[in-house]
């Protein structure tokens, strides 16, 4: 299968001013789970909303599954959670899923088989025959995710999931992308809570600033460089100089291990050992966590 997402130099600035995306290159394709990363206003929602057609790019163009974002054939095979879920209350949770899936196309058997598999699926049966206006805020989140999927979309978008759910839910919802993943669609999710797409997702990119500046696996991006010093015996007087270059020194006794996040990072901490005659006893390559990584690309004023 080609790519699900292709995206060429797609970039939003506003008529009244600001830039909200720049020059976004993306390609994602069928089976694949990839975190959109980046802290509030990176423009994740702007990316979003011109894969699906909310608004127009001014620069650049977006496919889905080949087809241009702006025809509506493309988005026909499309499940989509927004960031904030609003949904009909005088629905019940069983009417709303069987409506979606006949809006698909299914037929009633189906419609109500997938309905009720659903529910099941989402911990929901017994509230099946509730109005969603007296659903509560997790229930209703979850409802968004059973909408999105019950026609078994090509492409599942999420915009900042924040399931607060109990872990047991928390685990359905999970084996639900990676059952939706598993069929071959393709999941996109974006968040500025790590550990919400590294359970899922076998790509992440971060987006800071409007634009992307890295993606990779997870676990490429957290070799990406980082490293850690031990040094036996630090000189009282190399601790506040340490404190500048943004290290992280744990100290035992004497003996500090000094974590750096990258190599520019490590040639000022061996810079400040050497001016201040300590020895450096070893270096270890040392995996980041998204965390650092994430820190790292966007600064420290940003953080998730
Ligand atoms: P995110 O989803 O990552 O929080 P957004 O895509 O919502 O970020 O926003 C990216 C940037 O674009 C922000 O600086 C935001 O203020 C700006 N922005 C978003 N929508 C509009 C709009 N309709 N008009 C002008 N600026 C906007």
């Amino acid at each position: 299968m080609g790519a699900v997402i292709r995206t060429e130099g797609l970039g939003k600035t506003y008529r009244r001013g600001g830039t909200a995306l720049r020059s976004l290159d993306l390609e994602l394709s069928g089976g694949e789970a990839f975190g959109f990363l980046g802290p509030n206003g990176a423009g994740k929602s702007t990316a979003i909303h011109l894969l699906l057609d909310f608004i127009r790019p001014s620069e650049g163009a977006a496919f889905l599954s080949g087809e241009p974002a702006s025809r509506s054939r493309a988005r026909r095979r499309v499940g989509h959670v927004p960031e904030t879920v609003r949904l009909p209350g005088y629905y019940t949770g069983w009417g709303l899923l069987e409506f979606q899936a006949g809006l698909a196309g299914l037929g009633r058997p189906e419609r109500a088989r997938r309905a009720s598999r659903m529910l099941e699926t989402v911990c929901l049966a017994h509230a099946a025959g509730r109005r969603l206006s007296g659903y509560s805020k997790g229930v209703l989140q979850r409802l968004a995710l059973s909408q999105a999927l019950i026609a078994e979309p090509d492409l599942l978008i999420l915009d900042e999931p924040t399931f607060n759910l109990d872990p047991q839910v928390r685990k359905h919802v999970r084996d639900l992308l990676l059952e939706a993943k598993g069929r071959g669609a393709t999941v996109f999710i974006s968040s500025h809570i790590l550990s919400e797409v590294e359970a899922v997702c076998d790509r992440v990119g971060i987006l800071a600033k409007e634009v992307l500046r890295r993606v990779g696996t997870p676990t490429d991006l957290s070799a990406g460089g980082g490293s850690e010093i031990v040094v036996p015996e630090l000189p009282a007087t190399a601790i506040e100089a340490l404190s500048m270059t943004g290290a992280q020194v744990v100290l035992n006794g004497r003996k500090a291990t000094i974590a750096c996040d990258g190599p520019d990072q490590e040639a000022e901490v061996r810079r400040v050992l050497e001016e201040r005659g300590a020895a450096v006893d070893a270096v270890h390559a040392r995996p980041q966590s998204l965390e650092e990584i994430f820190r790292r690309e966007v600064g420290p004023e940003a953080g998730p």
